[in-house]
């Protein structure tokens, strides 16, 4: 399952950066998912939950999924967030980004 493996790869990102700083726990994982990236947000926050039980340094963690907007260019100068037709001249635009799943913060409580 798609989002299952998702759901693995930002535990096993999150876990990696926690243990680099010698957490206790980790309370918070926050995660930038581009609307492009054709992922369920819930799905994966679920997911997260199943795995999160194995671990008790995650017993507490949450996933909170950002949804990013996407940005497109086309070659006639057009830049936004048209995914499917450029509203200048018609043409398919490029994905510049929106399909990216990135961790961008990890909040983890370590001994004083
Ligand atoms: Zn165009």
């Amino acid at each position: 399952m798609h989002e299952y493996s998702i759901a693995y790869d930002l535990y096993a990102t999150a876990r990696t950066a926690a243990l680099e700083h010698k957490a206790k726990k980790v309370k918070k994982i926050s995660v930038e998912v581009g609307k492009m990236a054709m992922v369920n947000p819930e799905q994966v926050v679920f997911l997260f939950e199943t795995i999160r039980e194995e671990d008790p340094l995650f017993l507490q963690a949450v996933l909170e999924c950002h949804e990013t907007e996407p940005q497109t260019k086309c070659p006639c100068g057009y830049e936004g967030n048209e995914v499917y037709v450029c509203p200048k001249c018609g043409a398919l635009p490029e994905l510049v980004r929106g399909r990216e799943i990135v961790v961008t913060n990890v909040e983890i409580e370590v001994d004083d």
